[in-house]
């Protein structure tokens, strides 16, 4: 897990990721320093290492400094010098604060993507939010290390399972549902809604809508609630009930593929994941899922993360089999940089969100063994229709 210790330290593309990762996290405890007393601690380090990766002389020079950096485009840092056009733009144009010293939603979601472990925080684990601090897979090694130990895969793919199509719901629901269903709950495990994912009606009043892809509690930003996960790209609009009590409806404002409204629910005894958990588990795993869902309803046969999540799918169509691994990225450049990083053990799938980034990773990685959801869907079709004619 200290690849980045020993990592080339001249690679331009690994500096920019730990300023970014630095900037991730001093935005975010700038945005919570009235409720944290250790989040100015968290900013002066982050700019520390913003300054280390700068070098004497060039980038901000001061936690104040830095902080005016995150209210402006990251491409505008020196580290951004130089960068060519296939560097990511959309991480260069991405502004971390706002102007009420908030966290934008518009890039939380991407920007997590190049969250790594940096040196010497280790005392603001406690506070400091999963994402900010780790990656993907260490995220998801911590969430199951527990079921990993067991041994048992099939305990380990019912409890995956469980966090994917239960991401939250009142207290008393999901108690119920572990119990009769035998899965473990582990890591953070289910926290309180958090505030940004809250309709306030008044004080003693406050509900919560659930996305209708992943299930996670959407955000609400005044009268307007969207998944903060962009290609879950419903967005609605707050209806208020006839009295203060009744229950507020939506309206859909952008009719994504889905128009499924969701149904306002108490905030009262609800209950919602770790982001973390549902950044890196959640969100790939509702595509998993559903992937495999439709695999099955073609008529083949699916096992879901074998070898204790060797990869993400098995698929056995007729006489062929393969190996899929997911891959759902905002940004085409972390997903490459990771498949160089840690070459996948299967067969590479982008999900039917994500097709669009075949031609970058293909011309970036030439040799590797990748697909789209809808080619190989059809590729399945065919090898149940040969089967079907042989037998
Ligand atoms: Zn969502």
């Amino acid at each position: 897990m200290n690849e980045w210790i020993t990592g080339p330290r001249d690679d331009a593309s690994e500096r920019r990721r730990r300023v970014v990762a630095a900037a991730l996290r001093a935005a975010y405890a700038w945005s919570v320093r009235r409720r944290f007393p250790l989040a100015m601690r968290e900013v002066a380090m982050m700019t520390g290492v913003v300054m280390e990766v700068h070098g004497p002389g060039r980038g901000p020079a001061s936690p104040a400094a830095l902080i005016d950096c995150l209210r402006a485009p990251l491409g505008e840092l020196p580290v951004f010098d130089g960068s060519s056009d296939d560097e990511d733009s959309a991480i260069a144009d991405a502004v971390l604060l706002d102007r009420h010293d908030r966290m934008t939603p518009e890039v939380d979601d991407l920007i997590c993507e190049y969250a790594l472990p940096l040196a010497g925080t280790f005392a603001a684990e406690a506070w400091l939010p999963t994402w900010t601090r780790m990656h993907a897979d260490h995220i998801r090694q911590q969430a199951f290390a527990s079921l990993i130990e067991t041994r048992s895969q099939e305990d380990y793919v019912a409890s995956r399972k469980f966090l994917i199509d239960h991401p939250a719901g009142s207290r008393e629901e999901l108690a119920e549902l572990v119990s009769t269903m035998g899965v473990r709950v582990v890591f953070r495990g289910y926290t309180e809604i958090p505030a940004e994912r809250r309709y306030h009606v008044n004080p003693d009043t406050q509900w919560w809508w659930p996305c209708p892809v992943c299930a996670w509690p959407m955000s609400v930003a005044g009268r307007t609630v969207r998944c903060r996960y962009r290609p879950h790209t419903s967005v609605f609009r707050i209806v208020s009930g006839k009295t203060s009590l009744s229950r507020p409806g939506l309206t859909a404002v952008d009719e994504g593929p889905r128009a499924t409204r969701p149904e306002a629910r108490p905030v009262r005894d609800a209950v919602c994941l770790d982001a973390g958990v549902w950044r890196f588990v959640v969100v790939p795993g509702a595509s998993e899922l559903r992937l495999c869902r439709a695999l099955e309803e073609q008529g083949a046969e699916v096992r879901l993360w074998p070898e204790l999540d060797s990869y993400d799918l098995y698929v056995l169509a007729g006489e062929d089999t393969f190996r899929i691994d997911v891959k759902e990225y905002r940004s085409v450049h972390r997903l490459i940089a990771d498949l160089r990083a840690k070459p996948p053990q299967a067969r590479v799938l982008l999900p039917r969100t994500h097709e669009h980034q075949l031609d970058a990773v293909k011309a970036a990685l030439p040799s590797l063994d990748m697909t789209t959801e809808t080619r190989f869907r059809a590729q399945v079709r065919r090898a149940l229709k040969k089967e079907g004619r042989t037998s």
